[in-house]
Parts: structure tokens; sequence; C-alpha cells
């Protein structure tokens, strides 16, 4: 476990919330503390796009691959891999069920997403059972265990255990099903989601403008893209810009500050923003370092960062549905 360090706010571009000009945070007890120096001038930033729609062709072969990439010398190998078998699985499924998703009408008339009606689809049932018999072929025990736990359900029973997902109540015998029910659920919710136009937002929202869902990590965007911070669903992958320098959680903006575990000249790929206001964190990954990251590749692969601010007092708000089965893969 690394300690963590703390940087000065973060810079802001004259389109996003300066930050407070007052003291630093106080410095969190037993971890060391960095500050750069504050930017010297604010130069005119691009305009925000007001949503980023998700690219579900191209994003589930594209997690699978950085997960690939992660687990290559991560702790965790095994259980990024049986996430990449699961994204592989849903790339799949996604160009068997696309026409079906597309015509299944999942957005209300005002062009919103309910969740909460997604499982009751016979096309989520059948996009759960397509997850898992690919699951099945896959040469690895706790794949096996997640394929016949999903299968072995009848339709209401998977019905529930995806509402659960969805209200973040599992329980313990929901442990190896609970990935195909969220993977299956993510699968709609993303085809459904690249058809939304949502109105565009001031940049300030924290749930999901097509779904309401929870933000799971923010991403520094590319200039391709704004070059600005975006959030990321947790359910249906569309991202939503978000001013800096200002918690999504309470909007304070004098009590926060960026953390990570390394103490780089540089700024990391990895960090989190943490609010000394309401104690909240939101992990922040910058794609202008590795254009490849994924949000929930990203998300399991920096686990040790949440630990760390785990104990040093912080809460996450967003949860990632894929921790569910940590516990097996860590020998929990
Ligand atoms: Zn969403
Ligand atoms: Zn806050």
């Amino acid at each position: 476990m690394g300690d963590l360090t703390a940087e000065d706010r973060p810079h802001a571009s004259c389109c996003e919330r300066r930050p407070h000009a007052g003291a630093l945070p106080p410095a969190i007890p037993g971890f060391s503390m960095t500050s750069s120096p504050p930017t010297p001038n604010f130069t005119p930033g691009p305009t925000p796009n007001g949503h980023l729609a998700p690219r579900p062709a191209s994003l589930f072969a594209a997690r699978a691959r950085r997960l690939r990439e992660l687990a290559a010398d991560a702790a965790l190998a095994d259980w990024l891999r049986f996430v990449a078998h699961l994204a592989d699985a849903q790339a799949d499924v996604q160009r068997l069920l696309d026409e079906d998703i597309r015509a299944a009408g999942c957005l209300d008339a005002a062009g919103h997403l309910d969740l909460v009606r997604l499982p009751a689809l016979p096309l989520w049932q059948r996009a759960a059972v397509l997850l898992a018999e690919r699951i099945a072929a896959v040469d690895s025990p706790a794949a096996a265990k997640a394929a016949r736990a999903l299968l072995a359900l009848d339709d209401g029973t998977r019905e529930a255990l995806a509402l659960r997902v969805l209200g973040g109540e599992t329980r313990a015998e929901d442990l190896h099903g609970a990935p195909l029910a969220c993977a299956a659920l993510e699968l709609l919710a993303t085809g459904a989601a690249a058809l939304a136009r949502p109105q565009i937002h001031t940049g300030i929202g924290k749930s999901c403008p097509v779904c309401d869902g929870p933000a799971l990590v923010a991403t520094l965007e590319t200039s391709a893209t704004s070059g600005l911070r975006y959030l990321h669903c947790a359910h249906c992958n569309t991202a939503w810009h978000h001013v800096r320098a200002q918690c999504t959680h309470c909007h304070d903006a004098r009590g926060v500050s960026y953390q990570s575990l390394e103490k780089a000249e540089e700024i990391p790929l990895w960090r989190a923003e943490t609010c000394d206001a309401c104690h909240a964190y939101l992990k922040l990954f910058d794609r202008t370092k590795v254009r490849e990251l994924d949000p929930v590749a990203d998300d399991l692969a920096s686990l040790e960062l949440d630990l760390a601010l785990g104990e040093a007092g912080y809460r996450r708000t967003g949860a990632n549905a894929y921790l569910l089965l940590l516990g097996e893969h860590a020998g929990a």
C-alpha cells in the first residue's frame, strides 16, 4: 500500500470554475503532502460538449484490451482477466443484439432511460443468457461458477437479482450471478444511451443526464473532446461535462485537492479529487496520458488508491458493480 500525496488545487481553464484562492486544505495525518505552484495565467479554453455518448460497437472490445494490458503487472491479474472475459462476451452479444436493442425503445418519450425497467424486458433475459453461455466456455473456475449461477435462475429470480444489483443491495448468494446480471444491464443501457440526446447540462450535474446513474469516475479528456473533465456513468457509459476544482458531490470548491499514490514529478495517470467539506472522493484519470484508458477497467486496476483513500477517511460516491466478484479472486 503506498502513501497518498496531495497536490495543490487543480488547474482550470477560464470556462471552468476557478479554485478558491484560500489556503491549502489541511494535511491528512500520516500522509505526506506535496503541492504544485499555481497556474500563472488562465487561457481561454474550448467550449465543452454537454455529454459524450457511448459507442457500444467498440467500447467493450476496447475495454477487454485495456483490462488485459493492465493485468500484465497487476496483483489482481486473475480478476482483471475475468472482467476482460466479460467484456469480450459483451462485445460479442452487442453485435448479435444491436438491432434488437435499438428497436427495443428503452428510452421514454423524454429521451430518458429508466434503468429499473430493463430487467423486466425479455431482451434483458436473452442478453443475460447469451453472456452466460459465452462465459461458460471460458477456461476458468470463476467463470464457470458465474455462468452456472446465472443460468440456474428462473426469469423472475434473475430479474430480482438485477434489481438488487441496481439498488446496491446484493446478498451473499448473489456473488456469482451478479457480474453477469450487471453486464447484461450495462449492455442494454449502453445501447439505449447511444441513441439518447439529453439536454445540455450546465457543467455541475452529479448524475447521468441519460439514466440518473452515479458517476463512476471522472476523466480529463484529450483536446479532441474539449480537454475538460467529464464524469462517466456507472451504468450506461454516458459521459457528461463537469467543471473542475469543485466537489461533484456537495459542490464545495474550498476543500478540494488532488491525491495520488505516487510522488511523481508529473501529474499521474490515476488521481483522486478529495473534498474536505463532505469527505467524498472521485477518481480522475488523465486521457492525455493514456488515450486507451477505460473508466471501468482503470477503476478496477486502481483499487489500491481506493483503499488508501478509505484509510484516510474519504468515502467513494459511485460503486463499480464489477467489484462484486473481487472476493472470489482475492481469496477473501
Ligand atoms: Zn447513465
Ligand atoms: Zn464535497
